[in-house]
């Protein structure tokens, strides 16, 4: 469960700035080219936030 919590953490910690990439305001999630919803937030978004950067792994799971 704290994993969880971690994302919401996350999310939200990334949705109080704005998207570089698809210009997405702050407290908005990230869209893609056709306006459809994107399924994770684009990576140039969080890149300026060091926790973040620092704790992504994408490959968490390969462990
Ligand atoms: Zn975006």
């Amino acid at each position: 469960m704290d994993g969880d919590l971690e994302e919401i953490a996350r999310a939200d910690l990334i949705e109080r700035e704005p998207c570089p990439r698809c210009g997405a305001s702050p407290g908005s999630v990230c869209r893609g080219n056709s306006g459809v919803v994107a399924v994770d937030h684009h990576t140039g978004r969080y890149a300026k936030i060091p926790a973040l950067k620092a704790g992504t792994s994408p490959d968490k799971s390969a462990s």
